[in-house]
């Protein structure tokens, strides 16, 4: 187990530096446009006022900053930090801030967006947000990365708090991350660890908080899997990223006996028809930092990967990799996103017609946030769980709401994306009428 060692190595999607500007702009929009019709067709099937409707849609607030530091060698370099605030009719705005190349103010818009349906899904009292820095993290230095960080933090720490805005990290940030956000937002309010979740075990983070979102994609998959009659063991499964969530997905795939029979990341692909010994492969990444040369599998094209024949595919990386070219060509059954928006709307399409179940986003990656949430409590409370307790209240959690969803499909006579969309809409749509307009 990690806890307690602070890992520095950063959590990249496989294209993290391949897709054109032209390219991560157009994802960015179909992130948006695919996420805001996910709303309105969730919203139709709830019968919703229109006014209710573009109420909801509309962030709460976005904040642009200009993030300006001196690099190592005494250059000065400025990047744009973004926070867009998208709700908070349920509580506390929350979501994780990214450092990566193609952060764009649309893709950011939609990730907050799924936040505030995701943080609904799951149950917990929090609305939704999304933060991140057009950057390339893997070029800065480990100084450089403090340096940012604490601008960034300077320039937001009026705009978020326990009660108001609580970051956490997303791809390209960590744990150490969130400790240099704790210790300068410190400094303008005094020590508040719950300003900030994922943070290190040793500044009050929660046990079990590294392994969530993959732990919870798991939990998510065996809720999913025995609607079917079926188990992890002895299914065939492809993961497409190896970070922080793609890493424990295959771990925990792994230990039960699910076979992971090909992997990428950013620096290759590697495939075995007879399933990857996955603890060796995470020692070799260890090492050598790359899946690159791994001699228990062939290297594979990583375009390939997606379109490989298995039973479950798993996207843990960037938004929008399953979209029109490849969708035709999906050979999984069942496909589980791990990351936030893999399939975009015209593959979602595609995809359903084929007849690939499809566990939303929304849902099955649910379990980062939720654990987030126990930490959250566990500093407010000032009382520390064990990693037990943790991984049992998150099972119960992602197993909960998947009954929900289960329901919310009957109800409405719908797919699972359309059963998690109606869930959270309905939830925050009640909370917000609730509350009233009166001013
Ligand atoms: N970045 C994660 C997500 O997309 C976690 C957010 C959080 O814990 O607040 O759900």
């Amino acid at each position: 187990y990690m806890h307690g060692k602070l890992s520095l190595v950063l959590d990249f999607g496989p294209h993290a530096v391949c897709r054109s500007q032209a390219v991560s702009q157009a994802v960015a929009m179909n992130a948006l446009a695919g996420t805001s019709r996910n709303f309105r067709l969730a919203s139709r099937l709830l019968g919703l006022d229109s006014k209710l409707e573009k109420s909801l849609l509309i962030p709460f607030r976005e904040i642009k900053v200009e993030c300006t530091i001196p690099k190592d060698d005494g250059t000065l370099v400025s990047y744009v930090g973004f926070r867009i605030q998208h709700d908070n009719a349920r509580g506390p705005m929350k979501g994780g801030i990214r450092y990566h190349p193609e952060v764009d103010p649309d893709e950011v818009n939609a990730l907050a967006q799924l936040m505030t349906w995701k943080t609904a899904v799951a149950d917990i009292p929090y609305g939704g947000a999304k933060g991140g820095i057009g950057c390339s993290p893997r070029e800065l230095s480990k100084s450089e990365l403090e340096r940012l960080t604490r601008v960034f933090t300077q320039k937001i720490h009026d705009l978020i708090g326990i009660h108001t805005d609580v970051p956490a990290p997303d791809m390209g940030t960590n744990a150490q991350t969130m400790a240099w956000i704790l210790d300068e937002y410190s400094k303008f309010h005094g020590h508040s660890p719950a300003v900030v979740t994922g943070k290190p075990i040793d500044l009050g983070g929660s046990l079990g908080r590294e392994a969530a979102t993959g732990r919870g994609v798991v939990y998510a998959t065996e809720a999913l899997l025995a609607e079917y009659w079926k188990a992890v063991k002895g299914l065939t499964f492809v993961i497409q990223g190896f970070g922080n969530v793609g890493s424990w997905v295959a771990r925990l795939i792994h230990e039960r006996g699910g076979k992971v029979i090909a992997v990428s990341d950013v620096t290759g692909a590697v495939k075995n028809p007879n399933g990857i010994d996955i603890p060796e492969l995470l020692k070799y990444k260890e090492a050598t930092g790359s899946l690159k040369g791994f001699s228990g599998g062939d290297s594979m094209d990583p375009n390939e990967l997606l379109v490989h024949e298995c039973d479950v595919l798993v996207p843990c990386a960037l938004g929008g990799v399953i979209n029109k070219e490849n969708a035709a060509d999906v050979k999984a059954k069942f496909i589980i996103e791990a990351a936030n928006h893999p399939t975009d709307p015209e593959a979602d399409e595609i995809l359903s017609k084929k007849g690939v179940i499809m566990l939303p986003d929304i849902y099955a990656n649910a379990g980062g946030v939720t654990v987030s949430y126990f930490e959250w409590v566990q500093n407010i409370q000032g009382f520390m769980w064990d990693e037990d307790k943790v991984n049992k209240e998150l099972k119960r959690y992602m197993t909960q709401a998947f009954h929900n969803i289960k329901t919310m499909c009957q109800t409405h006579q719908c797919n699972l994306r359309m059963g998690a969309f109606t869930l959270g809409v309905n939830r925050v749509a009640r909370a917000t009428l609730l509350r009233g307009w009166e001013a």
